[in-house]
C-alpha cells in the first residue's frame, strides 16, 4: 500500500458555498481498498468475497496499475453513520446486538467479529473518496460498496449502512452542495437509498435496475428506469443514456455512481444480457458526461456476482480503468 498522494498545485476558490478546484499535477485515479474488504467476510458466506482481493491484485500487477493510488480507509464514526441512520440501529449493530431476524435480512451470514470494523472501513473509504473529490474535484473510487439496499433502520441484500445516502446527505448538510446525483446502475433497485433520500429534493435517485429481481417490493426512486429480463446490450444502452441525460438535466455538482455489473450475462443474479463490452460502453457514456461537465464524482463498487467470479472482475477492472482514464482527461479540462 502507497500513503496518499498529494496534488502538487492547488488553489480552491469559494463562490456561493460552493468550491471550485484546480487540481496540478495528480492525475492517478485515488482509490480506497483495505484488506478487511474481504476478511470480514466470513469464508463459508455465499457472498464472494474474494472479489475484492482478486480485483486490487489485478489491478496492481497489471499494466493499468500505474494509473491508481491506492489508499487505506479509516474507521467511519457513529457520527457519520447517524446522518443517513437511525441512532437504535447504528447502536445496536456496533454493540453486536442486531436481532437474528435482523442479521438474517442482511444476509453475509455467517458473521465474524471482523464484520463490525469492516463496515466501518467500508463506509471510512466511501467518505475518504467523497472528500477527495470535494477537496481536488475529479474522480475518485471506494473498492467496495454501494450498499444501497441498506435503509433508515434496517439493513438487507448484503447491506448493513447506505454510504450513497450517507455521503449524499454529508455532500449537502456537511459541505454545502447544491445539487446530487446519486446515479444507481446496479442491477437490483437502489430500494434503500430512494427511501432514506425521499424527502431530500436536492437529491436526485436515479435507478436502473430489472424489473423482476431483488427487491421484490420496490421502493420509489425519483426516477426508476426498469429494463425487462433478458434485456440486450441495446436495450440497456439506450436506457443508459436517458438516465445520463436525467442526470445531466439536473445540473449536479456531485455524482455518486453505483457502478455495479450484475447486470452481466454471465451475472448468477442478474436476469439481464448485457456483454462485458456493453458493460464497458455504460461506463465510458457516463464518464464522458462526467468530464463533459467537470462534474466531481465517486465511484462505488456495486454488486457483482458472474459464475466464474472472473467475468465480474474483468467487468470491475475495466470499470476503474475507465475511471482512471476519464480522470485524466478531467483533471486535464481543469487544468486549461
Ligand atoms: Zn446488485
Amino acid at each position: 500500500m502507497q500513503l496518499p498522494e498529494r496534488p502538487l498545485l492547488l488553489t480552491i476558490n469559494k463562490f456561493d458555498n460552493v468550491f471550485v478546484m484546480k487540481v496540478g499535477i495528480n492525475t492517478k485515479l485515488p482509490i480506497w481498498y483495505h484488506p478487511i474488504y474481504t476478511d470480514g467476510i466470513h469464508p463459508e458466506a455465499r457472498f464472494p468475497r474474494e472479489r475484492y482481493v482478486s480485483l486490487i491484485n489485478r489491478l496492481i500487477n497489471s499494466s493499468v496499475s500505474g494509473k491508481f493510488v491506492f489508499n487505506e480507509p479509516a474507521k467511519a464514526t457513529r457520527d457519520q453513520l447517524i446522518i443517513g441512520h437511525d441512532q437504535r440501529y447504528v447502536d445496536d449493530f456496533l454493540a453486536g446486538k442486531l436481532t437474528e431476524k435482523e442479521t438474517k435480512r442482511i444476509g453475509l451470514t455467517p458473521w465474524t467479529e471482523d464484520i463490525i470494523p469492516r463496515t466501518l472501513h467500508l463506509m471510512g473509504g466511501a467518505i475518504a473518496a467523497l472528500d477527495h473529490v470535494i477537496e481536488y474535484s475529479g474522480i475518485a473510487g471506494n473498492m467496495a460498496g454501494g450498499t444501497h439496499h441498506a435503509h433508515y433502520d434496517f439493513g438487507s441484500g448484503y447491506c448493513i449502512f447506505n454510504d450513497l445516502a450517507v455521503c449524499a446527505l454529508m455532500a449537502l448538510e456537511q459541505y454545502n452542495l447544491q445539487r446530487v446525483v446519486i446515479l444507481d446502475f446496479d442491477v437490483h433497485q437502489g430500494d434503500g437509498t430512494a427511501t432514506i433520500l425521499q424527502n431530500v429534493e436536492r437529491a436526485l435517485t436515479i435507478s436502473l435496475h430489472c424489473q423482476t429481481n431483488f427487491p421484490f417490493r420496490k421502493a420509489v426512486s425519483d426516477h426508476d428506469i426498469v429494463l425487462p429480463a433478458g434485456a440486450d446490450d441495446r436495450d440497456y444502452l439506450e436506457k443508459v443514456a436517458h438516465c445520463i441525460n436525467i442526470a445531466k438535466q439536473f445540473n449536479p455538482d456531485l455524482i455518486l455512481y453505483q457502478a455495479g455489473v450484475d447486470g452481466l450475462s454471465t451475472d448468477s443474479l442478474g436476469k439481464l444480457d448485457v456483454s462485458r463490452g456493453g458493460m464497458d460502453k455504460r461506463n465510458k457514456m457516463v464518464f464522458d458526461m462526467i468530464v463533459d461537465h467537470t462534474i466531481p464524482t465517486v465511484v462505488f463498487m456495486g454488486g457483482g456476482y458472474s459464475k466464474p467470479i472472473s467475468h465480474t472482475i474483468d467487468a470491475f477492472c475495466d470499470l476503474f480503468t475507465a475511471a482512471a482514464d476519464a480522470n485524466i482527461r478531467f483533471t486535464s479540462v481543469l487544468d486549461e
